[in-house]
């Protein structure tokens, strides 16, 4: 092949041309190294000349606002001129860009139980995310949280399939938009297929022992919804199962993603995971072997393992793989390009970027998702606050004014990208902000406590593959001094307002924990507040399910704001002051005790007993649950029919009526309950639900809608199917038990 520069226009470069017209011209120019160049992602913050120059990289990621630019000079100067595909964890808003919008995590944002609302967000992320030249977000995460000491249980949406499903699916078709060619769509990337999560003692990517059972049962499912419904990329895990990556995993990748689901989208490998069956998993030779292996599984986009250049080409070299056998992949890869338009218009960061990014439209909406994120889970009728009473609040807590932790993973200052610490301070409302904002509340503050230092892992800074290892941890001790001064404040004060919870070096990969606890000296801060008798409030700001100390039970009011974002102070104040009613729902289960993992409420049938000699199994707060400033009340749970066919819907009718004194955004949950069934499943799952508003006093009657198609489990080998017999439809305010009405129906 010439180097020779193109001047005329070729087949390819012709838009008038159907997009597989186009590939096939193109690849047909494509010499093996451009075909193997085009399956690599690279890391954009190491030498990007090389990259595009001599590895002739199709794609790059963590790419700073400039090297945009400079990375489409580069390819502007390359033979074919193929645009680069720009790829960024944009997870809960465009995380990386400073002075983008920053929303509550996946985690916090699930606690809205609203696919509507997630939609928009992820369609305002995508209007940041394309002006700013970045084609694809690696979000959303579509792992089932289970046990809560894994490092990644923020970018879950929580525990439950259904949920799950319904919020991913809104999710991608938020960031896809219209279609690919709207200069506002992103590619979405459902990940991490499958199972990653299925953690052994919550160590991030440990074996998931996990069987293909239980994998179509519960993993699996959210998965298939948007392989359907159209995502356009999937993102494997890190994860082996049965001895087996999932990057070289055929059953997966072939027979039930591409086979089953008929899926035609791309495939991207997690960071390394080529070169991690080298290194890590060592179940690879050397990179050439595991070059070939991940072509052979079907890989098309291979992240951030640029020894895959060398090895694939070894691989051909010696009679491994055929000339061919990058054809597939990197045709998928271009039609994605052609798809977007990159060949016309190569989406550099644009005009109006600074009206778009960070807008004031932007913010209203993170508000909107802060005040639904926010769950309350205790309340002794303290709450709210009177907005129009002088009162007087010590806002105590090392989080109450930790503007960045407030933002969590995958945000600005969490470590990912070296470009910036932060967001910027005054794009945040704090706790502290937000409460300081109220007019004519007194507000005093006291950290009160430290929660930790860090060291070096006297293994070195790195790992063998040179990404940053975490350091360890060192608690911090509780200070005398520091509780003295928060328990000052609270003497002089009519309510506590104490701000705890986790921060980022107890968060995200490579970081589980070993306990759930709060950590350094927040227990003996919330054990001292609660001893003086002054009414406190419980502001839990923790990544994930946290563990309380036994005096928090004592605390007038228990509040979970996850990681709520760039507003979620100004969010927390309007709840504490009544300006807007509490509606979050968890989408997860907290547990009492570490030792309680997993947690999660749809477990199987069968064990014996429900409890530990020295605990109860139950949860502090179950999946569902999440209180309002009202009560609300369940009756006359009727069904249309109660003997169905496999073809017929469910249909019922509940009454939920408000009962108190403030209007209500009430989470009306449906779950199926299958009597008996012919292999041991979970004693009930969430199938279906509906939010209502209700005005004090109103009542509704509210229709549910089930088809009896959704009431499956999956037999013995593995085939999802409805079976006859007797079921219950429950029908009530969360997953636990004592609060659902139950109706009877059969299926024929
Ligand atoms: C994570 C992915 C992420 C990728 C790129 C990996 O370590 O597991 O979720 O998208 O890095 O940053």
């Amino acid at each position: 092949m010439t180097s020779q520069t193109l001047t005329t226009q070729l087949p390819y470069q012709d838009p008038a041309l159907s997009i597989p017209e186009r590939v096939a011209d193109l690849l047909g120019r494509m010499t093996l190294e451009e075909k193997v160049g085009q399956m690599l992602q690279l890391d954009a913050r190491d030498d990007l000349d090389d990259h595009v120059a001599r590895r002739h990289a199709g794609s790059i990621l963590h790419t700073s606002p400039e090297r945009i630019l400079r990375a489409n000079q580069l390819t502007a100067q390359t033979r074919l001129r193929i645009p680069l595909l720009v790829g960024e964890d944009c997870i809960h808003g465009h995380s990386f860009w400073p002075g983008a919008t920053i929303y509550p995590t996946q985690l916090g944002m699930a606690a809205t139980w609203d696919p509507d609302l997630l939609e928009r967000v992820a369609r305002a992320t995508a209007e940041e995310v394309a002006i700013t030249g970045i084609h694809w977000t690696f979000s959303p995460v579509l792992c089932i949280a289970r046990d809560l000491r894994w490092g990644r249980i923020s970018e879950t949406f929580g525990e439950d399939p259904f949920l799950i499903g319904e919020l991913a699916s809104a999710m991608v078709r938020g960031y896809q938009g219209e279609g690919l060619d709207d200069p506002t769509a992103i590619l979405a990337t459902a990940k991490h297929f499958a199972g990653y999560s299925e953690t052994q003692g919550g160590r991030d990517a440990s074996e998931a022992d996990i069987s293909r059972r239980k994998l179509r049962s519960w993993f699996l499912p959210p998965f298939e919804r948007v392989a359907r419904e159209g995502c356009r990329t999937f993102m494997l895990g890190y994860q082996t199962t049965d001895g087996v990556p999932i990057t070289t995993n055929d059953w997966l990748l072939s027979d039930v993603l591409r086979g089953e689901w008929g899926y035609t989208g791309t495939l991207i490998t997690d960071w390394d995971n080529v070169g991690r069956m080298v290194w890590e998993q060592r179940i690879q030779p050397d990179i050439t072997h595991a070059a070939a292996a991940a072509v052979r599984a079907g890989n098309d986009m291979i992240m951030t393992t640029p020894g895959f250049y060398e090895g694939a080409l070894d691989a051909v070299a010696a009679g491994m793989l055929p000339e061919d056998a990058f054809d597939a992949a990197a045709a998928r890869i271009l039609t994605l390009k052609f798809e977007l338009g990159l060949f016309e218009n190569p989406r550099l960061p644009g005009a109006g970027l600074d009206e778009v990014v960070g807008s004031a439209a932007h913010a209203e909406l993170n508000l909107e998702t802060a005040r639904r994120s926010i769950v309350l889970l205790e309340n002794d009728g303290l709450l709210p606050l009177d907005a129009a009473a002088p009162v007087r609040v010590a806002v105590v807590g090392p989080l109450a004014d930790d503007a960045q932790t407030q933002l969590g993973d995958w945000a600005g200052g969490s470590g990912q990208a070296g470009w910036l610490d932060g967001q910027p301070r005054e794009m945040i409302t704090t706790v502290l902000d937000g409460l300081r904002a109220v007019d004519g509340w007194t507000v005093t503050h006291a950290r009160g406590a430290d929660i930790l230092t860090l060291q070096e892992d006297p293994q070195g800074p790195f790992f063998p593959d040179k990404q940053p290892r975490p350091p360890v941890v060192q608690p911090c001790a509780p200070d005398a001094e520091l509780i003295a001064e928060a328990v000052a404040a609270a003497a002089d004060a009519d309510v506590v307002v104490a701000v705890v919870g986790d921060r980022i070096e107890l968060v995200g990969e490579g970081r589980s924990t070993a306990t759930l606890e709060l950590i350094g000296g927040q227990n003996a801060l919330i054990d001292a507040l609660i001893a003086t008798g002054k009414p406190v409030v419980v502001v839990l700001l923790a990544s994930k399910p946290l563990v309380l100390p036994a005096s928090a039970s004592k605390a007038a009011a228990v509040i979970w704001a996850a990681n709520p974002g760039m507003q979620g102070g100004r969010a927390l104040a309007e709840i504490i002051s009544g300006a807007v009613e509490p509606s979050g729902r968890l989408p997860i289960s907290f547990a009492r005790h570490v030792g309680q993992q997993p947690t999660y409420y749809n477990q199987i049938r069968g064990q014996h007993g429900d409890r530990y000699a020295d605990l109860t199994q139950s949860p502090t707060w179950a999946f569902g649950e999440g209180l309002s400033y009202t009560t609300v009340e369940y009756s006359d749970l009727e069904l249309e029919a109660t003997s169905l066919e496999e073809t017929d819907t469910i249909v019922g009718r509940v009454t939920v009526t408000n009962t108190g004194t403030r209007p209500v955004r009430e989470t009306v949950q449906v779950y199926v309950r299958d009597a008996v069934t012919s292999v041991s499943w979970t004693d009930k799952e969430l199938k279906a639900y509906r939010q209502v508003e209700l005005a004090p006093g109103e009542s509704a009657r509210v229709r549910v809608e089930l088809p009896v198609a959704d009431c499956t489990i999956v037999d013995a080998a593995g085939t999802r199917l409805v079976e006859a017999g007797a079921f219950e439809l429950l029908v009530g305010p969360s997953s636990r038990d004592d609060v659902l009405l139950a109706a009877d129906f059969e299926v024929v």
